[in-house]
């Protein structure tokens, strides 16, 4: 059993509660959304190798690290995704999994720690959201929205108090400013993007049931490096 494998790497984790622990990552290939804003063309645009399950532990194996993550792309496309899971989590790895939101997270298994976007509009990708995941969420389980202007907050706040998430913890709630030193698709350039600056302001203002999450990685290395 196979999956299509972009890159296996073991660098600080950037983002999630996990922010700053040292973690292996399985980036798988491939993605069936197409944000404007996207900082992982590569794994999007990419075919992948196709790669036996175990060799894939095996590579994992060698970092010597009990926390991994499985990445994209988007890594629920693939049908073999939840085998992966399965098998790490049965030899002792802590998992998380980062899913774009526009497939159903109970796919997989709830052992492992399912990090759920919410596409805001400026991805231009808001109405592929799955909002039913929202009702799925475990206690383990954490939201991240990516925004870029004042829309995206106010869509993102009106997310967080008219849904189910109300019941989630803030601290697993992540409002993560898009664009952060990098290289961004130029329809970014349209927009008012929010500064840190005004986007925590705002947060603050309205005593939000998020958090404040910028992306560890992107600070500590140049934010196009890959494989960090
Ligand atoms: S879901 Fe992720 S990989 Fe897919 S297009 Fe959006 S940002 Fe890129």
């Amino acid at each position: 059993m196979s999956l299509n494998l972009c890159e296996i790497f073991y660098s600080i984790q950037g983002e999630s509660t996990f922010a700053g622990l040292p973690c292996a990552f399985i980036r798988l290939a491939g993605c069936n959304l197409n944000c404007s804003w996207c900082d992982t063309i590569y794994a999007r645009d990419d075919i992948g190798l196709s790669v036996e399950i175990d060799e894939i532990i095996s590579k994992i194996e060698v970092f010597d690290s009990k926390l991994v993550e499985i990445t994209g792309g988007e890594p629920l496309m693939q049908k073999e995704t939840p085998i992966l899971i399965e098998q790490l989590l049965n030899i002792g790895y802590q998992v998380l999994v980062e899913t774009n939101g526009s497939i159903n997270i109970n796919t997989i298994s709830n052992r492992c720690v399912r990090v759920v976007d919410i596409k805001c509009p400026s991805s231009n990708e808001s109405d592929k959201n799955l909002l039913t995941n929202i009702d799925m969420l475990t206690d383990q389980d954490e939201i991240k929205f990516v925004v870029a202007d004042k829309k995206d907050y106010e869509f993102a706040k009106e997310i967080i108090y008219e849904t189910n998430l109300k019941k989630i913890s803030p601290s697993k709630i992540h409002i993560s400013p898009v664009g952060l030193g990098s290289n961004y698709n130029k329809s970014l350039y349209n927009l008012e993007l929010l500064s840190l600056e005004e986007l925590a302001a705002l947060m603050v203002k309205d005593k939000i049931g998020a958090r404040l999450s910028l992306q560890m990685h992107k600070i500590v290395w140049n934010p196009e490096k890959r494989g960090v």
